[in-house]
C-alpha cells in the first residue's frame, strides 16, 4: 500500500517538472548545537535549510523510490533531493523529525542496531517506530558501526568477511524485528567501503550507501552511492546551495576504484570522458578540476580518440592517514547548454565526482600487519 502510494505521488511529482536522471542525497548526523561540529548541522541551519528546500521547489523523495527509479532508469523530477541521517541518534526525533513531519516530508535513517536505547544520546525503538510511522525509511547501518574494511591480525579474509556479513545480517534481522522494515540497504560505517567490501554486500543483494560527494545519477555502481555530508561548514548556505545544483560528471562509466591504499600513498585516479564536440573538448581541458583537501590535483590527460579523453588524476603529495578525498568539478555551463539549469545566472553549477581514499596509520614491510587510525 505504501509502496504503491508512493509510486503515484512519484508519477504525479514527475508530471509537474522536468525530468532528471539524478537525484542529490544529504547525509546528517546529529542536528544540535551541543555535539561534535563535524558531524552536526545547528538546528536553526537545518530549519533554514529545509525553508529553502520548500521555496525554491526542490522533491524531497524517499530513498528506496529513488534509488529503484535510477536502477531502472525511469526519470525523476529534475531537482530531486533525498534526506538521510546516519547513526541512532536522538537529536534526529527532537530537531529534525518535528519540521520534516509538519512539512511531511520523507526521510531515511540508517540505524546502529547497537546504538539504539544505548543512553539518552540515542534514539529508543518507540521513537524509531513513530518516525517509520510518519515517512522515516528506518535501514541498515550495521549492528555496531565498525569499520567494515579492517581485516583483523587474527582472523583471515574468510573469517574477517564473515564477520561482517553477520554484523548486516545482525542489524537487518533487528531491524526488521522491531519495525518490520527489510529495505536492503547499508549505509557503511564512516562511508569506508574496499572493492571486497562492495562484493560482500552485492553477493548479499544490498545497495551501498557511502559518504563521498556527488549526485546520485545513471550508470553509476549502486554498491557505491555517493552522498553530500551536511555537518560542519558543508551544510552553510552558500556551500548547500552549490551542492543542490550540481549534476553527475558526464563519464563514460563510473569506476569502482579501490580506496585502501597500503603502499601507494599517491593514488592514480583515470575517468574516461565521452565526448560529442570539439567545443566540449576544450571545455574539459581548461575548466576540468580536481581538489585534495584545499590544492588542486595533477591531471594528465590521454587521448583515447577525437571522441573520448582520460584524465588521470594524482595528488601533487601523499594522501594522509585516514580518510580522505579526491574531488572533481566541471562547470555546467558550455560543456552542455541543454541540461543548464535556468538559475545558473553565475555560471556556479558544476558537474561533480568524488573518489574516497583510505590509508591506514602503519603497515608492515609484508603488509601483513596493518595498524589502524583511532576514530
Ligand atoms: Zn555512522
Amino acid at each position: 500500500m505504501i509502496t504503491k502510494l508512493s509510486f503515484i505521488i512519484l508519477s504525479l511529482l514527475m508530471l509537474n517538472s522536468k525530468a532528471a536522471e539524478h537525484a542529490v542525497i544529504l547525509q546528517y548526523h546529529h542536528i544540535s548545537d551541543s555535539t561534535p561540529a563535524i558531524t552536526s548541522t545547528s538546528p536553526e541551519l537545518f530549519l533554514w535549510q529545509v525553508n529553502y528546500l520548500h521555496e525554491q521547489g526542490y522533491q524531497i523523495l524517499p530513498l528506496t523510490k529513488v534509488i529503484d527509479a535510477i536502477q531502472r532508469k525511469q526519470q525523476l523530477p529534475s531537482k530531486s533531493v533525498v534526506l538521510t541521517f546516519d547513526d541512532s541518534y536522538e537529536s534526529i526525533y527532537s530537531n529534525a523529525y518535528p519540521i520534516l513531519k509538519e512539512k511531511n516530508w520523507p526521510f531515511a535513517i540508517f540505524i546502529d542496531t547497537d546504538g539504539v536505547g544505548k543512553n539518552k544520546m540515542h534514539l529508543n525503538w518507540q521513537q524509531i517506530r513513530e518516525m517509520k510511522a510518519n515517512g522515516a525509511e528506518i535501514l541498515n547501518h550495521s549492528h555496531s558501526h565498525t569499520h567494515f574494511v579492517r581485516q583483523q591480525s587474527d582472523e583471515n579474509k574468510q573469517q574477517w568477511l564473515q564477520r561482517i556479513r553477520k554484523e548486516i545480517n545482525l542489524a537487518q534481522s533487528i531491524i526488521k524485528r522491531e519495525t518490520g522494515s527489510d529495505d536492503k540497504i547499508i549505509a557503511y560505517p564512516f562511508g569506508e567501503y574496499s572493492l571486497e567490501i562492495i562484493d560482500l554486500i552485492e553477493s548479499m543483494g544490498f545497495v551501498g550507501v557511502g559518504q563521498q560527494s556527488g549526485p546520485f545519477g545513471y550508470n553509476m555502481p549502486d554498491s557505491i552511492v555517493p552522498r553530500y555530508p551536511m555537518g560542519a561548514y558543508f551544510g552553510k548556505p552558500a556551500s548547500f546551495m552549490q551542492k543542490l545544483n550540481t549534476l553527475p560528471m558526464p563519464l563514460k562509466n563510473y569506476p569502482k576504484v579501490e580506496p585502501v591504499q597500503l603502499q601507494n600513498f599517491n593514488p592514480a585516479l583515470a575517468l574516461d570522458f565521452k565526448l560529442d564536440n570539439e567545443g566540449q573538448k576544450r571545455k574539459l581541458l581548461n575548466q576540468f578540476q580536481c581538489y585534495f583537501g584545499a590544492n588542486k590535483t595533477n591531471i594528465s590527460w590521454s587521448e583515447i580518440d577525437n571522441k573520448a579523453l582520460t584524465a588521470n588524476v594524482r595528488a601533487t603529495n601523499n594522501i594522509p592517514i585516514a580518510r580522505s578525498r579526491y574531488n572533481c568539478t566541471l562547470p555546467v555551463k558550455g560543456f552542455n547548454p541543454e541540461v543548464t539549469p535556468k538559475e545558473d545566472v553565475n555560471n556556479k553549477t558544476y558537474y561533480w565526482y568524488s573518489q574516497l581514499w583510505i590509508r591506514p596509520k602503519k603497515v608492515s614491510a609484508d603488509y601483513h600487519e596493518i595498524h589502524w587510525y583511532n576514530e
